[in-house]
């Protein structure tokens, strides 16, 4: 199948297009492709069909939604199967409609359009800091949702007028071709052209939305993110969402949190990870060194002999669990850094040191060798 075009594309309108632009749009382009004014062009036809597809998911609140999120991966599934499928078909040929018509049903999305309709669910992605993560933090989020008019209360007429029944449909919001093939009845089904498939015509439409009934506003939201909270935690604030259509109740809002990487730690679900350096005398002789923790530093004791790569374990110094009592550890990682630009002093002591540990480098090879083993199996 080739890549299908985008559906804003197909309409020429930008991605921040109101309802009522999507819909001056539409009917522009379907009103030039329609079949009616380019009898037999089968290249009029395709792109009546595209601007028919978009239109449907454009004009439709919740597919919209769903479309700016996933784009054309969001109706995948519906294409295969369910009733949904039909629907994005729009004024294309299909056999199927005699068998809907035996059944005496109309499409079900299309009774549906009448009824109160749900508000679209809305997703936000929200970045914080791993200390924000930690800690728990209040953020003043801004998003832009759809609300219903206040002027119009959602219907789309100015004040005082009421809509009327449109007459190019009676009232169904679609129309419908009949012809006989020699496959049989073909039906074609579209969105009606006059009232944009409401089944309805505004005649003053109001003033402050166009006659969308529907007005974008930006609104600010406080979010409370928890103290643990990892990257891929939802926060699911209800009723925030888009506002519903004729009376429907608003959608949710989904908080996506996203926590920063850090510089010093690394996070593995509630514990934390992080490295220091030490001397070569440190390692060798055991000492106490300055770890960095959360919020300042915490001690380290280092046994002596202690080889590089060796990990230690604070107990308790890691992120806190979420919604529950108690933190995750902090695992810290010791390298020893080999010395540089020695002074004549710290030259000479290493090489006292060096003649006392001898110069072979067999035997020390292979009590590391034991101690792999040992290690790898554990005891
Ligand atoms: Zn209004
Ligand atoms: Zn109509």
């Amino acid at each position: 199948m080739a890549a299908k075009r985008d559906y804003y594309e197909t309409l020429g309108v930008p991605r921040t297009a109101s309802q009522e632009d999507i819909k001056k749009a539409y009917r522009k382009l379907a009103r030039k492709y329609h079949p009616d004014v380019n009898s037999g062009d089968p290249k009029a036809e395709e792109k009546f069909k595209e601007v028919n597809e978009a239109y449907e998911v454009l004009s439709d609140t919740e597919k919209k939604a769903q479309y700016d999120q996933f784009g054309h991966a969001a109706f995948d599934a519906a294409h295969f199967g369910g009733q949904e499928g039909f629907d994005f078909g729009g004024f294309g040929f299909d056999i199927f409609g005699d068998i809907f018509d035996m059944f005496g049903g109309r499409r079900g999305r299309r009774t549906e359009r009448t009824g109160p309709e749900r508000g679209p669910d809305l997703k936000y992605e929200l970045e914080i800091t791993l200390e924000e993560a930690a800690a728990g933090v209040e953020r003043k989020i801004e998003i832009m949702r759809e609300e219903t008019c206040r002027t119009c209360k959602g219907k789309g007429a100015a004040p005082g007028t009421s809509p009327t029944t449109c007459p190019g449909c009676g009232g169904t919001g679609e129309l419908r071709h009949e012809r006989a093939t020699p496959f049989g009845r073909m039906v074609n089904v579209g969105v009606c052209l006059q009232c944009g498939g409401t089944g309805q015509i505004i005649t003053e439409p109001c003033r402050d939305c166009g006659g969308s009934g529907h007005i974008r506003r930006p609104r600010r939201i406080k979010v409370r993110v928890p103290a643990g909270v990892d990257t891929g935690a939802r926060l699911r604030l209800a009723g925030e969402g888009g506002s519903g259509t004729r009376g429907g109740p608003p959608g949710d809002l989904y908080v996506f949190i996203r926590v920063k990487p850090h510089k010093v730690f690394d996070r593995d679900r509630d514990n934390l990870y992080t490295e220091v350096n030490i001397n070569i005398a440190q390692a060798a002789l055991g000492a106490v060194v300055d770890v960095p923790i959360l919020n300042g530093w915490a001690k380290l004791t280092i046994p002596e002999g202690t080889q590089s790569g060796a990990r230690f374990r604070l107990r308790g110094k890691g992120m806190p669990l979420l919604r529950q009592h108690g933190r995750g550890d902090l695992i810290v990682t010791v390298r020893v850094r080999t010395p540089v630009g020695l002074n004549s002093t710290q030259r000479k002591l290493l090489q006292e040191l060096g003649q006392t540990l001898g110069s072979g480098t067999e035997g020390q090879e292979g009590k590391g060798f034991f101690k792999k083993m040992r290690d790898a199996l554990g005891k």
